[in-house]
């Protein structure tokens, strides 16, 4: 199947062709059919799927036509532009993306499109948004200030998007969707994108949508066929020591890495750059200059090493992203699935390592009861696993640092420790049996 077949203009064509894009992926090919009908959608697909495009295109082919039919010219006069399409995205990053996109693609069309989320000034948004916007693409905290504030006015909103319905429930905004949704006209067409199917988003669709079509791309919960995906049990201790041991050996030159906490990511960070491998953390108490600064170095191959959250990292389109790093499992085996999305995304392939303590093998089994399939196991000579650590609960991170500890360490090899230390030339044992 090409473009050509999708009824696309052929400023859109010319658009995409730009993008070396060379045929639909399957939700495109299901998707933009459905949207360009005018229905309602669910649409079952992960960030990677080339969902973006999916809703995106239609929209701007619809806008287009409309301002063809209504013969709005290139530049309408000021105030006359009415928002027509409304996408709501759960993060700042992925509402970036999402305005990057669509900028690339309505490059030759005479449309104009806005992205807005919170962490920044308020006031720049409300100037752009004085002249008018045809599609602005918001966070719903961010977008309900500026209708507070009448910086936006929603009544002409033909075209709603939700995007990553999912991860918008998990982070709480169900009050802000409504009280948005209360605002829009009654008669429009409603989009919704998620990854995960919830009792609690069906009946979230079953609100807001009507009669909507569905359509679904990879089995559900499923990882991306075109993603390598291997576990390396090791030890905690020794998790950074190999880490920075993989990304040189193998010359990893742009690595995505998840950690379960903030402070995690940071120091995580900092051991890397003292590893010489340059690294830089993203997550929620970043300030979003320190955040953009972080995802734009790492894009640029300035940076090698990106430690992110999970709540950071949602959503993030990182072109031929090869490597994503578990550093910790995620707690939810479902967040498996989206960190390692981020790499293996439309038609390129990508390898995802988890690096597995002792204390996560419950996390492992569950993320593999929900792939239904198991994931092989690579080793690397002298990181093996020591026998005699037994599991304990996944504890707090300590704050000593690491060449510190080695120090104290030695100094401490008490009687009890010294025949761990025959044993391993690589590191001494502060967790006994
Ligand atoms: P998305 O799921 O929208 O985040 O898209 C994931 C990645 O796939 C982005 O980098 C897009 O630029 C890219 N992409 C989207 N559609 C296509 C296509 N038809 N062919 C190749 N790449 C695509």
């Amino acid at each position: 199947m090409s473009f050509d077949s999708l009824g696309l203009d052929t400023k859109i064509l010319q658009a995409i062709h730009e993008q070396n894009y060379t045929e639909p992926t399957p939700i495109q090919q299901q998707a933009i059919p459905v949207i360009l009908s005018g229905k309602d959608l669910m649409a079952s697909a992960q960030t990677g799927t080339g969902k973006t495009a999916g809703f995106g295109l239609p929209i701007l082919q619809k806008l287009h036509e409309m301002q063809l039919k209504t013969a709005v010219k290139a530049e309408p006069r000021k105030g006359k532009r009415r928002l027509y399409a409304l996408i709501l995205a759960p993060t700042r990053e992925l509402a970036a993306q999402i305005g990057e996109n669509i900028r690339d693609y309505s490059r030759y069309l005479a449309i104009r499109s806005l992205v807005v989320f919170g962490g920044v000034s308020i006031n720049p948004q409300m100037m752009k948004l004085r002249g008018g916007v045809d599609i602005l693409i918001a966070t719903p905290g961010r977008l309900l200030d500026l209708v507070h504030q009448n910086a936006v006015d929603l009544s002409s909103v033909k075209v709603l998007v939700l995007d990553e319905a999912d991860r918008m429930l998990d982070m709480g905004f169900i009050h802000d969707i409504r009280r948005v949704i209360a605002k829009l006209p009654k008669k429009r067409q409603n989009l919704m994108f998620s990854a995960t199917f919830s009792d609690e988003i069906k009946a979230l669709a079953q609100t807001i949508l009507k009669s909507p079509e569905s359509v679904a791309v990879a089995k559900d919960n499923s990882a991306s066929e075109q993603i390598t995906q291997y576990v390396h049990r090791v030890d905690k201790r020794r998790k950074r020591e190999l880490l920075s041991y993989l990304i040189g050996k193998n010359q990893w030159q742009q690595v995505l890495i998840f950690t379960r906490t903030k402070y995690g990511a940071n120091h995580l960070a900092e051991q890397l750059t003292k590893d010489g491998i340059k690294a830089s953390a993203i997550h929620g108490n970043k300030s979003q200059g320190a955040r953009t600064k972080a995802l734009a170095d790492f894009k640029s191959g300035q940076i090698r090493a990106l430690v992110a959250t999970d709540i950071a990292a949602r959503g993030l389109d990182i072109e031929l992203l090869p490597h994503v790093v578990n550093y910790e499992l995620p707690q939810v085996a479902e967040d498996y699935v989206h960190r390692i999305g981020r790499t293996g995304r439309a038609q390129n392939q990508g390898q995802a390592i988890s690096l597995v303590c002792i204390d996560e093998l419950s996390q492992l089994k569950s993320i593999e009861k929900l792939l239904k399939t198991s994931i092989p196991e690579i080793f690397t000579q002298g990181f093996e696993v020591d026998p005699r650590i037994k599991a304990e609960p996944v504890k707090k991170a300590t704050k000593r640092a690491p060449a510190k500890r080695r120090g104290v360490d030695k100094a401490s090899t008490s009687k009890k420790n010294q025949n761990s230390m025959k044993q391993s030339s690589h590191h001494t044992y502060s967790k006994t049996n």
